[in-house]
């Protein structure tokens, strides 16, 4: 690990929104709310509370009285959604509320929850962003870990692809950036008329988080809908938290919030799924019908080969950017 950036940048020197990019951060004030869990229809209370430096995005299941990191190493199950688990503790669906914290750039925080899931709200992210936002945050007077991608790393799955690449640093300065950025293009393809070929690229920052890709919602097909229903579940699981796509048909009355909501929602997936690295990412993630195992899978060969990877800190960029 490098020197603390105290020591190599001070503060000062960098403007304010650069020098937060490097810093960690958690919410200025505890934050409550209720919603129901999607596979087992259950009412869940969660909790979000300010956590110090180093600590993390940690789930505590307050009906066991454990705690499980949210680490990409955690993750026991990703068939439906993200599963973490610590022993028999587990807590599902994590996805869209880590998708929310990593956009709005939230290192340290606890979060309580009295079941095994974390609440569907409507299916999308902009409900736990505005929970945050209501919070507030607050700059922690710590470095925040951050990795640059050396090497690329792809995982695949049949005609599914992740992979993580380094901004080429071969060509402009202006591909690769010299503050901590991560990109992302996704792209979707679906028999399903209603859904097509979609694809969406995104530069994750707080606002384009929260604009772009927050709003969009969960998605499934009617015929899996039933399929899951049969096996007990999806019990939460209505047109009030996902759209419900029959062929060419969307069967929410309201229709969809953007045109692209599908890859939307892959983006906001992947962002989240992502989140579990740890670490803000410097590099670019590109992926052909991603889903929870394939990121996690690529998480996973990222760490296995300590060349693809390596802790920077605010010199290493401005040196590039100089
Ligand atoms: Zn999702």
């Amino acid at each position: 690990m490098n020197e603390p950036i105290s020591q190599m940048m001070p503060k000062e020197t960098m403007p304010e929104r650069v020098s937060s990019l490097w810093t960690q951060r958690t919410l200025k004030f505890r934050i409550p709310c209720v919603g129901t869990g999607l596979h087992t229809g259950r009412r869940v209370n969660l909790t979000l509370l300010p956590a110090p430096a180093d600590h993390g995005i940690v789930f505590r299941r307050t009906d066991l009285g454990r705690d499980i990191p949210a680490s990409y190493n955690q993750v026991v199950d990703t068939k439906l959604c993200t599963v973490v688990g610590e022993g028999s503790a587990r807590v599902s669906t994590i996805e869209h509320l880590m998708a929310a914290l990593a956009g709005a750039g939230i290192d340290n925080v606890l979060i309580e929850v009295d079941g095994p899931e974390v609440p569907i709200m409507d299916g999308s992210a902009a409900p736990f962003s505005f929970l945050l936002e209501c919070a507030g945050t607050t700059t922690l007077d710590t470095p925040r870990k951050t990795i640059e991608i050396l090497r690329p790393v792809r995982v695949t799955d049949g005609h599914a692809f992740a992979e993580l690449r380094p901004f080429d640093n071969t060509t402009s300065q202006a591909a690769r950036p010299a503050v901590p950025t991560l990109e992302l293009e996704v792209s979707i393809d679906f028999a399903d008329a209603a859904i097509g070929r979609q694809s969406r690229s995104l530069r994750l920052t707080p606002e384009n988080f929260r604009d772009a890709v927050a709003p969009a919602r969960t998605f499934g097909l009617l015929r899996e809908l039933d399929h899951l229903r049969a096996l007990g579940l999806a019990k939460g699981g209505s047109l009030d938290n996902a759209i419900i796509v029959d062929g060419d048909k969307i069967l929410n009355p309201g229709g969809l919030r953007m045109k692209d909501e599908f890859v939307a929602h892959k983006l906001l997936d992947a962002v989240g799924d992502l989140a579990l690295a740890g670490a803000a990412l410097h590099g670019r993630f590109i992926a052909h019908r991603p889903g929870h195992g394939l990121t996690n899978k690529l998480l996973r060969a990222l760490f296995a080969n300590q060349a693809s990877w390596a802790d920077i800190t605010p010199e290493h960029l401005a040196a590039v950017a100089a």
